[in-house]
C-alpha cells in the first residue's frame, strides 16, 4: 500500500445525536448508484435521503469531491434551496479507510456521495468495501455521461458494480426525458472537445434527449425513418 490515508478535510461532519442506537438491520446493506443528466434533483434527493436517516436518530456522512467548489468547498448545495456541510475527499483518498476512520468516532448508518461521478475505479470498489465489510449503505448520485456523450469513470464502475441502479429523470425542453448532456459555449454552439471534468467558466451544461443531443452535437438532423441526415453548421 502506498503513504497512509490523510486526515479529509475538513473533517468528518456528520450529525452525532443523542439517544438509543437504532436497531441493527438484518438485511445486508448494499450500494446505491442514483444516476441522471443535470438538474434531476441528485442533490436534493442526497440532502433528503440524508435527512430522513438524521430524523429516524441516525449518522450520516456526506462525501463530495473536492475539485467541485463551486458553493464552497465542503458543501452540498441543491438548486431549491437545501445544503448541507460535506466532508471532501481527493482522488487519491481511500474512501474505504476514510469511512471506517469515522466510524471509530461513532456509529455511521449511512454514505452518501455527491458528484459520485468523479470517483476512480479504485474509489468505487472501496465504496463496496464499505458496504460488504462495514455493512453500511452507500448512496452515490452521478452524472451518467460527460458532454461527449461518454461514461464517466466513477459511473461506469457504479453502473458495473453497484446492487441497485435507480435513475433521477430530467427533461429535455421538447418534454422528453434528458438522458445526455450538452456543453454549450457563450453562442450557443455545442462544445466537442476538451476535459471532460471542468466546472465552472462561461460553458453552460443543459439536459438534453438523445434525439436532441445528436442535432447539437453532430450537427445532423434525425429522419421520420430514423436515420441521420447532415444539416448546416448553426
Ligand atoms: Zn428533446
Amino acid at each position: 500500500m502506498g503513504r497512509p490515508p490523510r486526515e479529509l478535510r475538513p473533517g468528518c461532519h456528520f450529525a452525532r445525536l443523542a439517544g438509543p442506537r437504532p436497531a441493527q438491520s438484518t438485511t445486508m446493506a448494499k450500494l446505491y448508484f442514483y444516476y441522471s443528466s443535470m438538474n434531476a434533483g441528485k442533490s436534493t434527493s442526497l440532502l433528503q435521503s440524508s435527512y430522513n436517516y438524521r430524523e429516524r436518530g441516525m449518522n450520516t456522512l456526506i462525501l463530495a469531491p473536492e475539485l467541485d467548489d463551486r458553493y464552497g468547498a465542503g458543501r452540498v448545495k441543491s438548486r431549491i434551496g437545501l445544503e448541507a456541510v460535506a466532508t471532501t475527499f481527493a482522488r487519491s483518498d481511500d474512501l474505504f479507510q476514510a469511512v471506517s476512520a469515522c466510524c471509530a468516532e461513532a456509529p455511521l448508518h449511512c454514505v452518501l456521495v455527491d458528484e459520485a461521478q468523479f470517483l476512480t475505479k479504485d474509489q468505487v470498489f472501496q465504496l463496496g468495501q464499505v458496504t460488504d465489510l462495514l455493512d453500511i449503505p452507500v448512496l452515490a448520485y452521478g452524472l451518467r455521461t460527460d458532454f461527449q456523450g461518454e461514461p464517466f469513470e466513477g459511473s461506469k464502475y457504479l453502473l458495473a458494480w453497484a446492487d441497485n441502479l435507480k435513475e433521477l429523470k430530467a427533461i429535455c425542453h421538447c418534454g422528453s426525458k434528458a438522458t445526455m448532456v450538452i456543453r454549450l459555449d457563450a453562442n450557443g454552439n455545442a462544445v466537442t472537445e476538451g476535459s471532460q471534468i471542468e466546472i465552472g467558466g462561461n460553458d453552460r451544461y443543459v439536459s438534453m434527449c438523445r434525439r436532441h443531443f445528436k442535432e447539437r452535437y453532430y450537427h445532423q438532423g434525425v429522419r421520420a425513418d430514423g436515420g441521420l441526415r447532415k444539416t448546416e453548421n448553426a
